[in-house]
């Protein structure tokens, strides 16, 4: 084959001019580059990732990508873009998150590269290699990605105006989120040392509020701006699930800023069906409302393990051996609304409240009785059979679902009150209807 055939075959199979392929050919055959090795290089300059012949990747509209595409090329608008660093076989890497928008759809990718996106840019991504993620395809810009800047997309960019730059309240983030922005007040804030990968370090904890709801958070470089009390807006955030919940964590990549304006943080939990909150798959600050249908062993008064506060039986932690284990106050509630069933878990202060006494009145009647069960006993015949609004923070692992209980108060709508009340409303509508009819 002579030059101009290869560089007739190349060009045709990556979509690119055959003069400028020729001329490129020619010089790495100048420099003695193998015919073979200096097509392989030219169809990774021009954006074919496959070593040996294969074609060009297909343009593709987003919402055509599968799992299953290998590579495309893909045009849109960049709706978001957040750095994050990550540890990527033994070496930290800064990478790109966000999404890209075409007419067709939105996809997640990630850019390994630093190829300076921003949101609102136009761009055409030339040979990127589709994923699976999560059970969706995700794009991946790398080294074989050629990436160029298009003409502005204002059509694209008003129609997504509501997700550029990540825009988004509390309520909406999930688990796996790059890239959102959020306006929120630092309810709780609390410094912390942790044994980091690269040793101890400092970060900041908390809760953070909006008008929708509330969310944990992590920051990994303490923010000045983060206290106790501050209105602060977070770009570049992103969302991972920590002991089963979402949580917002803010890197050094994050900017924070103090914001001048009151966040009203929501009165109004979500309430849920504990199907659905167990849908979920976990969800901070939730409630539910439901019947009280057993108290589980390991309920009442209980011990701990001096050393990692975990329950024991017998003195005997699992870690620690035989201890002197510190007495506690807990409740672990089966509570059914008929969708599904939860664990409640009661903390001290909750449980003295059903118990209805102190830590000393249990251990005094654990004495009396020569037998703890004694104290759980009393708390099954008070709260079984009730029904109970709980909010808290539910968490579901393999076996199963956890609601850690910030309140637990018996339910107030009781069927009958329920019941009177709907017949009032409808009376009440009826009674409006026939006035409507008399005059
Ligand atoms: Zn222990």
């Amino acid at each position: 084959m002579e030059l101009d055939d290869h560089a007739e075959e190349l060009a045709s199979d990556l979509g690119v001019d055959k003069e400028e392929v020729k001329s490129d050919l020619q010089n790495l055959v100048e420099y003695s580059v193998p015919i073979d090795e200096a097509k392989g290089s030219l169809r990774r300059k021009y954006g074919d990732g496959s070593s040996g012949g294969g074609g060009a990747p297909s343009a593709r509209d987003v919402a055509e990508i599968t799992p299953d595409d290998g590579n495309v090329t893909v045009s849109g608008v960049v709706l978001t873009a957040g750095k994050r660093s990550i540890r990527y076989q033994g070496d930290d890497h800064v990478i790109v998150e966000g999404t890209l928008a075409d007419e067709t759809g939105v996809i997640d990718y990630t850019a390994w590269e630093d190829f300076g996106l921003e949101p609102g840019d136009a761009i055409t991504a030339g040979n990127a290699s589709v994923r699976e993620w999560d059970g969706e395809p995700e794009l991946n810009l790398g080294e074989s990605t050629s990436l160029s800047l298009d003409d502005g997309e204002p059509e694209l960019l008003e129609a997504y105006a509501d997700q550029l730059g990540g825009e988004a309240t509390l309520s909406d983030l999930q688990t796996g989120d790059r890239a959102v922005t959020v306006e929120v007040a630092v309810l709780e804030c609390e410094r912390r040392t942790i044994d980091g990968r690269d040793g101890e370090t400092e970060i900041l904890s908390g809760v953070f509020g909006d008008e929708s709801g509330r969310l944990p958070f992590t920051n990994w470089e303490p923010a000045p701006e983060l206290e106790e009390g501050a209105t602060v807006r977070i770009e570049n955030a992103y969302v991972q699930e920590f002991r089963g919940v979402p949580e917002v964590n803010v890197s050094e990549f994050s900017a924070v800023s103090a914001v001048d304006r009151a966040v009203d943080v929501g009165a109004d939990v979500t309430t849920m069906s504990i199907h659905e909150a167990v849908d979920t798959g976990g969800i901070y600050d939730v409630e539910v409302v439901g019947n009280v249908i057993a108290v589980r062993d390991g309920s009442g008064l209980i011990q701990r393990c001096p050393e990692c506060y975990r329950v024991i039986q017998k003195g005997q932690c699992r870690t620690h051996g035989s201890v002197d284990g510190i007495d506690d106050l807990r409740v672990k509630a089966i509570l059914d609304d008929g969708t599904s069933a939860v664990t409640v878990i009661l903390d001290d202060e909750l449980t003295e409240g059903v118990y209805d006494g102190t830590l000393e009145d249990a251990l005094e009647q654990a004495r009396e009785a020569m037998d703890q069960e004694v104290v759980a006993d009393t708390i099954r015949d008070r709260i079984v059979g009730r029904e109970y609004r709980v909010r808290g923070h539910l968490s579901v692992d393999e076996y199963g679902a956890n609601l850690d209980a910030e309140s637990f108060t018996e339910s107030d709508d009781d069927p009958e009150v329920r019941a009177r009340s709907f017949l009032e409303d409808v009376e009440g509508d009826d009674l409006a209807g026939l006035e409507g009819v008399d005059a």
